[in-house]
């Protein structure tokens, strides 16, 4: 079990697709965020390969971690077909979640499918129309959204690298479906749509799945030219300065811009937990010297070893210092404060 120096960071820009990447940046002080070295989408970590400890949790490869099916903002459906995607162009013609704000999905078919452990990852029933099973790649990378720009099967720090993906997620989230919205009054969609696009018992995001503006007369001048429609709002989008974009997000983007710089802040704290004590720890596999131990996630257990895994007793919420003396006399070899601390960002561990 080793320990990386802590924490890698890298440009904004090399993790999330350009506009979005943009938009970060003017959001933060600092736009650098954590490189996600573990979850190597070019050679897939989660499809089984004879160095994956038996009965580990795998992916198919007709599928990886694509059993999803996007919401696509106006002006990344814009942007997508100006880079000629062709499964974008698939679902303007089915029509389904279809509106001048983009391509939607339905939230809870996402909640009920795509969040069932069994199914995500493997179900190819559930792959996402974007996704190109011979290559292994994502077919409108850099126009993806929100969720898909910030996902990540593992994560170097654990949950303290998820916390924050997590809030840049919230935050651009809220900031696409604000430009989103902006490309709507920009381009005189009618107020019929706009009402039909904002129905008074949901909350004025994307639409609903069963929220479909199809009706010609709801597209205005766009009538017949959906196609036409999504490009000028990429070239509206595009035309936005960061600034203006954060604006348009108003303050709830300015509160989840500061949650960010907060979730970094905690992500970039090395200090270990004055107490510590057994966090979410189940044991997933085991060899004679080894444990393969679920913390903060399913898909990202930490493999320890045992005589390690057998001292994890001692951190009882007593002050870690006295626990950890006590652990190492016990093992006969000193428990590493880096070992340790890595526990505590997987899960394994949590201050009291
Ligand atoms: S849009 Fe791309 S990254 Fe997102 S689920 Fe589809 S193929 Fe995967």
């Amino acid at each position: 079990m080793t320990r990386r120096s802590l924490p890698l960071l890298g440009p904004a820009d090399a993790a999330l697709p350009p506009l979005q990447a943009r938009w970060l940046a003017a959001a933060l002080d600092d736009a650098t965020l954590p490189v996600e070295s573990n979850a190597t989408c070019d050679d897939c970590a989660m499809l089984a390969d004879p160095s994956v400890p038996a009965g580990s949790l795998v992916f198919s490869p007709a599928t990886r971690c694509c059993t999803y099916l996007p919401t696509l903002a106006n002006f990344l459906v814009g942007g997508a077909l100006r880079d000629g995607s062709a499964s974008v162009r698939r679902r303007l013609a089915e029509g389904v979640a279809l509106s001048p704000l983009g391509l939607g999905a339905d939230a809870a078919v996402l909640l009920a499918e795509h969040t069932d452990r069994e199914r995500f990852g493997r179900d190819p029933s559930l792959r996402c129309p974007h996704y190109e099973a011979a290559s292994g790649r994502c077919g409108v990378w850099a126009w993806r959204e929100a969720t898909c720009a910030t996902w990540f099967c593992k994560h170097t720090r654990g949950e303290r690298s998820k916390a924050l993906w997590n809030r840049v997620q919230q935050l651009l989230a809220r900031l696409e479906r604000a430009v989103a919205w902006h490309c709507a009054l920009a381009l005189d969609v009618p107020p019929a749509a706009l009402a039909r696009m904002a129905p008074l018992d949901t909350p004025h995001g994307l639409p609903r799945a069963d929220v479909v503006v199809r009706d010609d007369a709801l597209w205005g001048r766009w009538t017949g030219d959906a196609e036409g429609f999504f490009r000028a709002c990429t070239a509206v989008a595009e035309a936005l300065s960061a600034a203006e974009v954060l604006a348009l997000g108003g303050s709830e983007a300015r509160a989840l811009a500061a949650t960010v710089r907060l979730a970094r802040a905690q992500l970039l704290d090395d200090a270990l937990p004055a107490r510590v004590m057994l966090g979410r720890a189940e044991l997933v596999g085991l060899t004679a010297t080894s444990v393969r131990v679920q913390g903060y996630s399913h898909l990202d257990p930490l493999v320890l070893p045992r005589v390690l895994f057998d001292q994890l007793h001692h951190f009882d919420g007593r002050p870690t210092e006295e626990a950890r003396a006590d652990a190492s006399a016990a093992a006969g070899e000193e428990v590493p404060i880096d070992a340790l601390a890595m526990l505590v960002d997987f899960g394994v561990l949590r201050g009291t």
